[in-house]
């Protein structure tokens, strides 16, 4: 089937010369990094637990805690008024030893279920490390979360454990623990004098806690995370995590992000989504660079003065962000001393081309596009420093994962012949963006939900959901989720394309394209903007937005509609939800919105 030609081949690519980058990138050539590659090579770069087997938080912390890195710093804090607390490997190796002992001493069992319902603070990361020690799992919610979304999580995952802080617990847990018989312990980070009744004060629990000893021998299929994720619709599901995962943290964070030990390295992800967990905590731990974490929200000056300030070399940040600041004008990071930084790479959501090139204008470096979902649970397609990018591609697979685009049939089914799945090989030709089970990070299964999990796997792939197209040179390009992808007189429009062509117009900040039904074509396009500052919406300005963006996409394709929005929806992590601006436009329900960010 063919897909309509991406607005952003028209982008020139951006070459690399590695003899003009900083450091020697750790993946140097693409082709030969893949051809040496083998889990087994990766797994190299770990130690192992000493009396066998692998748990993630002796890769992170303890391996360090006592060996050359015990005083480096491993996580250095921001807070508000911009001072730093900072917790170094042999730090953050006692402190996690500790949170285990007081599990253990509350009687968790191992594979037992550990919630954080808290703001990025140190508590949290030292329970996320301090849980894997003792073999229990881990699972974060958002703190922004409300009663219901943390009521619905912590009784599909069997919460029996949740750290929280007062208010949080007063306002979004207490309405709801009647409802929650397999909860046994609630502990607050910042218990008082006067006791919330049903809680538990961890600072008191830790003070009193023995050293942990040996960590937990945990195996590689040992399941150590659980992550909620919301499907398009419906409830959400936990996907299943182990601690091999680590060696996949540990590969993807060697070549997609480049990490190399004297690094600082910031992730402006929050641990409530896995993101701000595998590239938060595990990977950059794992490599023993310095950890930035911000315990505030977004701003423009503040992460100008962050990245500055706390010289951060190697940056991973999300595409809304970076519009964010790409609407406040790239001369606010003027001013602010981006030397050290090295290397800006971005997951998410598709990342637009005029935002790969803007980052020339703000950091002097382009952004890194790369691809991966919380099934995978690590980056599968990314790219690499050494290598020329072209923007709006996703890049190429990492070395060991192996990627393919599956034919779809009318109804969007993979298509089968003689009962073999089949591949398209058309570079102009889209499908469904598949992947070869087999990884270290691949989830392995959705909690209680068997049969849900059996059918992401047809014919020896795993299928993605994501609709992508494979140049000749084995770059991949984004086209839509399956499910946004807008059908209009027999074309196939992939809505990322028509919001970055959007873009590329001045007054146009940010936009969210929905197909929605035409008698005539099917489908129609609709599009919703946001306007930079210093534009105001007009009928006129409407026209020219439409006209400019029909001379680019040509009339099949180009919005039909437009309405500007001061807010489009998004998740709190950042993607902007089609399908909720579809459900509203057309009156249907609007699903599972726990994860709407507040006030959209
Ligand atoms: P999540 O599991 O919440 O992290 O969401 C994963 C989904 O986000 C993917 O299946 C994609 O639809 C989207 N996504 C993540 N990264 C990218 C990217 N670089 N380009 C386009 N879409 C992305």
């Amino acid at each position: 089937m063919k897909a309509t030609t991406p607005s952003s081949t028209r982008w020139p690519t951006i070459s690399k010369d590695i003899a003009a980058l900083p450091v020697r990138p750790n993946l140097a050539d693409y082709d030969e990094a893949c051809a040496a590659f083998t889990w087994d090579e990766a797994r190299g770069g770990l130690s192992g637990l000493p009396g066998g087997g692998v748990n993630i938080a002796h890769e992170a912390v303890d391996r360090h805690g006592a060996g050359a890195l015990a005083d480096r710093e491993a996580l250095r804090f921001v807070r508000a008024d911009g001072t730093t607390r900072s917790l170094s490997y042999a730090e953050l190796a006692e402190e996690t030893g500790r949170f285990a002992s007081v599990l253990r001493g509350l009687g968790v069992q191992r594979g037992e279920r550990v919630f954080s319902l808290v703001g990025r603070m140190p508590a949290l990361y030292v329970a996320v490390l301090g849980t894997l020690k003792h073999a229990a799992v881990f699972c974060p919610l958002f703190s922004a979360f409300g009663p219901e979304p943390v009521r619905q999580r912590l009784q599909l995952g069997g919460g029996r454990v949740l750290i929280t802080t007062r208010a949080l617990y007063r306002r979004k847990v207490a309405p709801i623990r009647a409802e929650l018989p397999d909860l046994r312990h609630v502990l607050l980070i910042d218990a008082d004098d006067e006791p919330e009744p049903g809680t538990l004060d961890l600072a008191a629990l830790l003070d009193d806690a023995p050293p942990y000893g040996e960590i937990a021998a945990t195996g590689p299929e040992d399941m150590a995370l659980l992550h909620f994720t919301s499907g398009t619709t419906g409830k959400p599901k936990g996907a299943i995590h182990v601690h091999d995962a680590v060696t996949a943290h540990y590969a993807t964070g060697r070549f997609a992000l480049d990490l190399h030990p004297d690094d600082v390295y910031w992730c402006t992800a929050d641990p409530g989504w896995v993101t701000g967990t595998s590239y938060g905590i595990i990977a950059p731990l794992v490599h023993g660079v310095t950890t930035i974490v911000d315990e505030e929200e977004m701003d423009a000056d503040r992460w100008y003065r962050i990245l500055a300030e706390q010289r951060v070399t190697v940056w991973y940040t999300a595409p809304t962000a970076l519009r964010m600041l790409m609407k406040a004008g790239a001369e606010r990071a003027g001013g602010h001393d981006l030397s050290a930084l090295r290397f800006v790479a971005s997951v998410g959501e598709p990342l637009n081309p005029e935002v790969v090139v803007w980052g020339q204008e703000a950091f002097g470096l382009p952004v890194h596009d790369n691809w991966w979902q919380t099934e995978t649970g690590g980056i599968m397609i990314s790219n690499y420093p050494a290598m020329d990018i072209r923007p709006g591609s996703m890049g190429r697979p990492l070395p060991g994962i192996e990627a393919a685009i599956v034919a779809r049939d009318e109804t969007g089914a993979p298509l089968l012949r003689d009962g073999e799945i089949v591949l398209v090989t058309d570079p102009d030709a889209m499908g469904e963006l598949a992947l070869r089970p087999g990884w270290p990070s691949m989830f392995r299964g959705y909690l209680n939900e068997e049969e849900r999990y059996r059918k992401c796997f047809v014919g020896g792939w795993y299928l993605t959901g994501d609709l992508a197209r494979r140049d000749d040179d084995g770059y991949y390009w984004f086209v839509g989720r399956g499910d946004d992808v807008i059908k209009s007189s027999g074309h196939l429009i992939g809505p990322f394309e028509v919001e970055s062509s959007l873009m590329e117009h001045d007054a146009v900040a940010e936009a969210g394209v929905i197909g929605v039904p035409d008698p005539v074509a099917g489908e129609v396009v609709k599009a919703f903007v946001e306007l930079k500052p210093g534009y105001e919406a007009s009928d006129a300005l409407r026209l020219e937005i439409i006209g400019f963006a029909r001379k680019r996409l040509g009339a099949a394709v180009a919005p039909r509609l437009l309405d500007f929005t001061t807010a489009l929806p998004k998740t709190r992590s950042g993607k902007i939800l089609r399908r909720l601006l579809k459900a509203r436009e057309l009156g249907l329900p609007e699903g599972d919105t726990s994860t709407l960010e507040v006030g959209r």
